[in-house]
């Protein structure tokens, strides 16, 4: 039998390996049918990347599939079991409104996670209804994409689907389940949880089952757990300052939302800063800035610890043995996040090689930036097209200086002008998801009309393009747009 007739129709090709755990670590359950399931959003060339049949996902089968009326051939639907710190405060959740349908096997041999969020209530929601409302799941679908054309790692979106059933939040508000795409849905929390059942074999099964998805090398080694944690220190560096790079700010970085695949997880209050400022908070909820865009790499740190902490009793016999390789691991975090955060500066100022002041060069121009005011987006934008007149450090003297500097630095390497241009042009997103757009897109959205969306998608899928298309998205809003809010009910 050949590769295509083993799949089930539409392309579906599920594997369930997260049954195989202890089972104290999910629950078993099928998604809530809603009433009447309309699929609204599809995302056809992530359908064709899992190799499925994005013209039969169009289908009234298909629409009901995504809204979880039915299961996709092969799928063993299951709720997963997390912990997690919330603001600090440690809370026993678990997937209280998403249910992961199975893992699809992908043409080019990738596990990919197949998650419903909204499908109604599980064992973990608590006082919550288990649904979502159609706003943030679009939301989510605008960000997470957008994500991915930046090239930084995240879930992605698939579909968004409306139920036809109203959800209650602070007004009645259309429902909708969105089907995310998850390389997994590990997270700090899912160990938090299995460390707190206090059974040794519960988590080293889950650890071997993450060094089987995520780091299959590691398998069989003798120090693999402490490579595991070696591993997602590593990955949660370069995320983090793949974030920074782009003035991404999360906005709730509980351990319960950290990928242990290193992929930015879960959309909620997340927003791309405008106006350079390390204090940049949204959401609503964060009256602390404990999500701060500056305190994001700490948060980080703080958050691997917490996963280091649930591996101890695998590190080594001794917990002061343990706790002294868990400490050197987190050490890690540091260097690399410098090493990554530097060298995407680097690029965003169009610099080859590297030379000391390398680091003060991109530092003074963001502190510029701060007492400027001036947007971190369209700063670097205008840098790349040589078009920094436009911005509001052009008239500062402080920046005459600072542009002293950086062209002595620039005239210094061998390469040409042009290389350096083209670095920066693939350093330098020209747009990203600005919050009035994406609010624009989901006002229209809510009436039936897509077409905004659809435009700001496909604008944002190659932010380095630098087309004519692209230049009305790098617009500013009104200043009465700002600031900006994001709400954690969603
Ligand atoms: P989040 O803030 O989206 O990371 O969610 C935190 C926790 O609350 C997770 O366990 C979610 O599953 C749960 N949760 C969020 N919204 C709902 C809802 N409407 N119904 C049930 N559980 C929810
Ligand atoms: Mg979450």
């Amino acid at each position: 039998m050949t590769q295509q007739q083993a799949n089930a129709k539409g392309g579906w090709r599920l594997d369930n390996s997260y049954t195989r755990l202890p089972d104290i670590l999910y629950s078993r359950l099928e998604p809530t049918p809603v009433d009447e399931p309309k699929l609204v959003v599809l995302n056809e060339a992530l359908a064709a990347e899992l190799g499925l049949d994005a013209a039969e996902l169009r289908t009234e089968a298909g629409a009901a599939m995504l809204g979880g009326n039915t299961l996709p051939p092969g799928a063993e639907p299951l709720a997963q079991a997390y912990a997690g710190h919330q603001f600090g405060h440690f809370t026993m959740l678990g997937d209280g409104r998403a249910i992961l349908l199975g893992e699809q096997l992908t043409p080019s041999g990738e596990r990919r996670d197949i998650q419903l969020k909204g499908p109604g209530r599980t064992p973990y929601s608590r006082q919550g209804d288990g649904r979502a409302a159609l706003g943030p799941m679009l939301r989510e679908y605008i960000i997470s994409e957008a994500m991915h054309g930046l090239g930084i790692p995240t879930t992605r979106s698939l579909a968004v689907t409306l139920t036809g059933e109203p959800v209650y939040r602070e007004e009645v508000l259309q429902g909708a389940v969105l089907t995310r795409v998850a390389a997994s849905h590990l997270r700090v929390g899912t160990f938090q949880y299995a460390a707190g059942l206090g059974v040794r074999e519960h988590l080293q099964a889950l650890a071997d089952y993450t060094i089987e998805r995520h780091d299959p090398q590691l398998a069989g080694r003798e120090d693999r757990y402490l490579e595991l944690l070696r591993q997602v220190v590593r990955r949660q560096a370069s995320l983090i300052a793949s974030w920074q790079l782009v003035g991404f700010i999360h906005g709730v970085m509980n351990t319960d939302n950290m990928a242990l695949s290193g992929e930015t997880i879960d959309y909620g209050p997340c927003a791309f800063m405008d106006v350079f400022d390390p204090k940049t908070v949204f959401s609503s909820i964060d009256r602390q800035g404990r999500y701060a865009y500056g305190n994001q790499p700490k948060i980080g740190v703080w958050n691997l610890a917490r996963f280091a902490e649930t591996l101890l009793p695998l590190l080594a016999e001794e917990t002061e043995a343990a706790v002294e390789l868990a400490e050197e691991a987190l050490g890690l975090f540091g260097s690399e996040f410098e090493r990554h955060w530097l060298g995407g500066m680097r690029a965003k100022l169009g610099l080859f090689g590297e030379e000391a002041e390398d680091r003060e060069l991109a530092r003074d121009l963001l502190e510029l930036m701060q007492t400027e005011q001036a947007d971190y987006t369209n700063t670097f934008r205008a840098l790349t097209l040589g078009q920094i007149e436009t911005s509001p450090l052009a008239c500062a003297a402080a920046f005459q200086d600072w542009q002293a500097r950086w062209q002595a630095r620039r005239d210094r390497q061998s390469e040409p002008e042009s290389a350096s241009r083209e670095r920066m042009q693939r350093a330098n997103p020209a747009i990203i998801a600005r919050n009035h757009r994406v609010e624009e897109a989901l006002a229209a959205a809510e009436t039936g009309d897509y077409d905004i969306m659809h435009r700001l998608v496909s604008a944002l899928a190659d932010p380095y393009a630098y087309t004519a298309e692209q230049e009305r998205y790098a617009e500013l809003p009104d200043s009465g747009e700002r600031p900006y809010r994001t709400y954690c009910g969603t």
